[in-house]
């Protein structure tokens, strides 16, 4: 359905919410903003749903949204780079990560633009395994927007190093900058790698290599070998179908502690309710639905 198609149903005095992305059908992010309003005993007055929306076609989206008195959206891949030029007005993380993952609607009409991906991360951090960044030397695995999200949350956390790896050398000197000064962004395949990583507190797989629905075809081999890790450590991957994904397995059986993305899904989605309701999310009840939606494998 339509975001007037949905406004039409509901009436004008629900509170509409949703997630915009392609394809957006298996996203959790309904689930879990329906679950929060629940347990919130918003049930009847909140409501979240997914909307298709095609590459390119982030402005119609965001006009849809406005017609439709929506009051948030969540942005997922294709459009978080696209929403970000759209909208009134950005807070300065989304700004320097130039993505959006949350619009808000405000008062006076306009759409304010906010990242919680990096906070969802440092939350599903402390939540899951214990890990506060401040201090802590960092490796991340990619530098695509999960990644530069991730980089600048663990910066802002007070990482004491945060190196970045990536397929692309040249991406990874990029998304490092957002670090800086502890950003480092260091060449895959080679001594300075392995040393930098066995000396890391936390790696953080930030590619979609693992992630269920991809081949070998696709092609790409861990830029970190699982090896290289060892007790002591925390791994995170930030794919969460399959839990755990075969590098996250491989951690583990290397003495790390790991971590599935499926956290960082919930605290961002946290984040944005918080946003929205201007009330605090109940958490727990967001983690329970998720779990259940997305069962760790065996
Ligand atoms: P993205 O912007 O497309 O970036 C993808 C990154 O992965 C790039 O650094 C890319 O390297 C690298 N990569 C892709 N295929 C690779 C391969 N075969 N071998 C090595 N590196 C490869 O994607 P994204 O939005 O950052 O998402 C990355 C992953 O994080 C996805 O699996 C997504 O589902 C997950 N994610 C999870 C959450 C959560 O809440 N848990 C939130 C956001 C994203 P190049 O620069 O060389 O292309």
């Amino acid at each position: 359905m339509t975001m007037a198609e949905v406004r039409g149903r509901v009436g004008p005095a629900v509170h509409l919410v949703g997630v915009i992305g392609s394809p957006v059908a298996h996203s959790l992010s309904p689930v879990l903003h329906n679950a929060a309003f629940a347990a919130m005993g918003l049930g009847d007055a909140w409501r979240s749903d997914a909307f298709e929306v095609s590459p390119g076609r982030a402005a119609a989206a965001l006009d849809a949204m406005r017609a439709a008195a929506v009051t948030g959206l969540s942005v997922t891949m294709p459009h978080k780079s696209d929403v970000a030029r759209l909208v009134d007005e950005c807070n300065e993380t989304a700004r320097r990560l130039g993505a959006v993952n949350c619009v808000q609607a405000r008062a006076d009409g306009s759409l304010f633009g906010t990242n919680t991906d990096g906070a969802g991360f440092v939350a599903s951090l402390v939540r899951g395994a214990g890990f506060a960044p401040r201090g802590r030397r960092c490796v991340v695995v990619g530098a695509g927007g999960a990644a530069r999200a991730v980089i600048l949350a663990l910066a802002e956390a007070g990482a004491a190093h945060v190196a970045v790896v990536n397929r692309t050398p040249e991406r990874a000197v990029g998304a490092a900058d957002l670090a800086r000064p502890v950003g480092e962004a260091v060449r895959a395949g080679g001594p300075e790698l392995e040393a930098t990583v066995e000396g890391a507190d936390l790696v953080v797989n930030a590619t979609p290599l693992g992630m269920a629905g991809t081949t070998a075809a696709d092609g790409g081999e861990w830029l970190v070998r699982p090896g290289l890790l060892h007790q002591g450590q925390v791994a995170v991957d930030l794919v969460y179908a399959p839990r755990p994904t075969p590098w996250l397995v491989a951690a583990r059986t290397a003495g790390a502690t790991t971590l599935d993305g499926l956290g960082m899904l919930v605290h961002q989605a946290a984040a944005q309710l918080a946003l929205w309701t201007g009330s605090e999310p109940p958490v727990e009840a967001m983690w329970q639905a998720a779990a259940i939606a997305s069962p760790p494998a065996g």
